[in-house]
């Protein structure tokens, strides 16, 4: 376990305070901004002269006040340079990999990612001349076996959608830094837990949408990495934030910001009962997988990642063979015990639940499912904090009986 205090890094952040003294920052929404002094345009436009150098707000793709107060928070608290806000987690992660590849270069992938991320690298990228070589994340041999001249980038998820399988990001590092590569990792599954760019990794990128704003009422991302890495994606002539504009709007950076102070109580309460849950599943003798259980097959390593105190995360999923019988028990949940809510997403306050195969990874053929081991009885769990855990115990320990989920 780590020693980072996330939580610490993020109250060292100068405290903006709102415009008439509000303990609550100012939204700024202003589109454009003045200009007081004409001679200063060129050098500002030459993105040489920002606000922090005695320039100015020039326009709002390119830098909002309000956003950059969340931009600064976010990389206090990953422990990067800098940090640039976007309008979704797919904008994050397709700007930051179309900003260090060109056509004819290629990527070492995780097998278990997000649906999106795959049909992007799968599809779209492989059309633009950007080739991809997917891998077991569990062993870093696996990356290291596929990398050709022409690779530029590793990509993995820190704890894989929604298999939960982990990347030795630490071996990533190494492994990226002796081949001149960046490491690129999507950690919006771990956000305060694991702290990829503290473990090595060049660039982090986020779903926002998911536990960092923990209210299912917003899409959102980010991208974390070096000051020099975030000059070039908000380069006004060629950075890919500012030539594809997927602007983070001024009112959901604040409400973000609001947020950000309850995240690691959050993420420690997702903890708790996803650890307590899965405890009492597994006496059960249900088939449940979560990184917490000692029977976890990557524990040690998980263990390893983590920041102290975190625990491990909200994510947890029981394999219930077939489609059907997932559906049973998501039925059971949902309409007759009031557990959850069947939904895509994660990292709400109440638990979201939903079977992977069909839904979040449809994108994935079958055939790549199974190889990634998909079942198609999945049921992908993001468990909530509301109710009592007590309760909570009760009612899926009842679901999953009445499914006939339970051996022992
Ligand atoms: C949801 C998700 C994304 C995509 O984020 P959006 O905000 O929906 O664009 C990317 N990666 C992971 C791991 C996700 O869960």
């Amino acid at each position: 376990m780590n020693d980072f205090r996330p939580e610490q890094d993020l109250c060292e952040v100068r405290r903006e305070f709102g415009e008439h003294g509000g303990v609550t920052p100012s939204i700024s929404r202003s589109s454009t901004f003045t200009v007081m002094d004409p001679e200063t345009m060129p050098e500002i436009f030459g993105g040489v002269r920002g606000p922090e150098e005695g320039g100015c707000f020039l326009y709002s793709r390119h830098f909002n006040p309000t956003v950059d107060i969340l931009a600064r928070y976010l990389s206090a608290m990953e422990g990067t340079e800098f940090a640039v806000c976007t309008a979704s987690g797919m904008s994050a992660i397709s700007c930051a990999l179309l900003q260090i590849c060109r056509s004819g270069d290629h990527i070492v992938s995780s097998d278990t990612i997000y649906g999106g991320t795959h049909a992007l690298l799968n599809e779209l990228f492989a059309q633009l001349g950007i080739t991809t070589t997917f891998v077991d994340p569990r062993d870093p041999d696996n990356f290291k076996k596929a990398i050709t001249p022409q690779t530029r980038v590793l990509f993995t998820e820190t704890m894989g959608n929604p298999t939960l399988k982990f990347a030795d990001i630490r071996a990533l590092s190494k492994l990226a830094k002796a081949n001149h590569l960046q490491l690129v990792v999507d950690n919006t599954f771990t956000p305060m837990m694991i702290s990829p760019a503290r473990l090595g990794a060049d660039v982090v990128v986020y779903s926002l949408t998911k536990f960092i704003n923990g209210a299912s009422d917003l899409v959102a991302g980010a991208i974390c990495a070096t000051k020099a890495m975030i000059h070039q994606l908000m380069d006004l002539h060629t950075g890919r934030v500012m030539l594809f504009g997927p602007t983070m709007d001024p009112r959901m950076a604040y409400d973000i910001i609001q947020r950000l102070p309850h995240l690691a109580i959050r993420m420690r309460e997702h903890s708790r009962r996803a650890l307590a849950i899965g405890r009492r599943l597994d006496e059960l003798g249900v088939p449940v997988t979560y990184p917490g259980l000692p029977a976890f097959r990557q524990h040690a390593l998980a263990t390893a990642l983590i920041n102290k105190g975190f625990g491990y995360g909200g994510m947890l999923t029981i394999d219930c063979g077939t489609r059907k019988r997932a559906d049973d028990l998501l039925d059971e949940l949902q309409n007759k015990e009031d557990f959850g809510y069947i939904a895509v997403s994660l990292g709400y306050f109440d638990t979201l639940m939903s079977c992977s195969g069909s839904t979040t990874s449809s994108e994935i053929s079958e055939a790549d499912q199974h190889k990634m081991g998909l079942s198609p009885g999945l049921v992908r769990m993001s468990i909530g904090y509301t109710g009592t855990l007590e309760m909570r115990i009760e009612q899926i320990e009842r679901a999953v009986r009445r499914v006939g989920l339970v051996s022992n």
